[in-house]
């Protein structure tokens, strides 16, 4: 028996070879959205929640002028990006952490604060980075139960025990599209212990058009246990970059900046991450866009006959009536034969359901066009 035999017998024989930390080999790993339909060609992608809008024209040129001096290290500390953002959103920079996606930041917080033996709690239908997250970090997650595909508050807070250290919430949540208000995230913040600390992400906000909505910017402004991240990877356009930054009380991004890689945010990010905070009409443009097409998204899809769940997102949750999900797999592959790339969310306990991003007005307009062909063709 060679050695290849030996490796390859999952669970046998293993005992020679490293050990992953207890929990690793647990986790699940992340599977991205497809970017290609059947054919191996894509018409259109929708499967990531990415803008159809590009990128910020200042961005573009902001990174090809750093692409010249590609051998230099970049400022580790991203100061000028953290400047810009306090700029910005009126945050001070010194509570501003940086990272390679908002995915990074959100593993920091992890490794920073949970370890063995602690509990981390996230909702029924909340990203699947946080299960990663937690499990990576040693600790055991725990979720609590949703009520109509939004996160409960009340779910939340009765599992919350003595192990508990950190819970994490999507606001608005994906793959949902659901949001809480912000007197519902003040009341999980005063019910929960002043020793776990309250993530809140907040990766789609500048999408949300509610008056009772508050990105965290408040909470982690004046609380000792609460941190907020935001994505460059949505609304502005760079998610082929890896930018993202989280703002919390000043004792935790002093943690989370002790454990963090000393170069984790590469030039061109900074400098496409400070033209595009600072080009406030393509952030316009993008709401404008989303503002139009999330209605009539939603609203064509009913006309179909499916439910969609109401999203405040630049994505929408769509139902397909429950045949142990073959309805909602026959509909994507359907699509992807066409070219149009939308998420299967069985991994989220969503089996009969696909999220659509909203794309551009032809992507909208032709995925409607196909569900409609799709559903009459039975
Ligand atoms: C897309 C998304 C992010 C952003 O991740 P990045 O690593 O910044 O690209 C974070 N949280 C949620 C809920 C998301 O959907």
């Amino acid at each position: 028996m060679n050695e290849m035999t030996t490796v390859t017998e999952a669970g046998k024989a293993t005992a020679n070879r490293p050990q992953p930390r207890p929990g690793v080999l647990d986790i699940a790993p992340y599977v991205p959205g497809k970017s290609k339909g059947s054919h191996g060609k894509t018409v259109h992608k929708l499967s990531s929640n990415e803008t159809p809008l590009g990128t910020s024209d200042a961005a573009r040129a902001a990174i090809e002028a750093v692409a010249r001096n590609l051998e230099l290290y970049p400022d580790g500390s991203s100061a000028e990006l953290r400047a810009a953002i306090g700029e910005v959103y009126g945050l001070n920079p010194d509570r501003i952490i940086c990272g390679a996606g908002s995915d990074e930041v959100l593993s920091l917080i992890a490794y920073g604060y949970l370890g063995q033996g602690d509990e981390a709690i996230y909702s029924e239908h909340g990203f699947l980075v946080y299960d990663i997250a937690i499990r990576a970090a040693g600790a055991t997650p725990v979720i609590a139960p949703e009520k109509d595909l939004t996160t409960d508050v009340d779910a939340i807070l009765e599992r919350v025990t003595d192990k508990t250290r950190m819970v994490f919430i999507a606001n608005p949540n994906n793959p949902t599209g659901t949001y809480l208000p912000f007197e519902e995230v003040k009341r999980l913040h005063e019910g929960l212990p002043a020793n776990v600390l309250l993530v809140l992400d907040a990766a789609y906000a500048e999408y949300v058009r509610r008056n009772d909505y508050e990105s965290g910017l408040e909470l982690a402004a004046t609380s000792d246990n609460v941190i907020m991240t935001r994505t460059f990877s949505k609304i502005y356009g760079l998610a082929n970059l890896r930018l993202g930054w989280g703002f919390g009380p000043a004792h935790v991004i002093d943690a989370l900046n002790r454990i963090r890689g000393p170069f984790n945010v590469n030039g061109m990010a900074i400098a496409a991450g400070m033209a595009a905070v600072r080009d406030r009409d393509f952030v316009t443009r993008s709401i404008e866009h989303n503002d139009t097409w999330l209605p009539w998204v939603t609203a064509e899809l009913e006309k179909l006959g499916l439910k969609v769940t109401p999203s405040v997102g630049n994505f929408v949750l769509v139902h397909f009536p429950d045949e142990d999900g073959k309805r909602a797999a026959d509909a994507d592959a359907y699509l992807l034969e066409r070219g149009c790339v939308l998420r299967m969310v069985g991994n989220y306990g969503l089996p009969n359901s696909i999220r659509m991003t909203i794309g551009s007005e032809d992507a909208n307009r032709a995925i409607i066009g196909h569900l409609k062909d799709f559903l009459e063709q039975k």
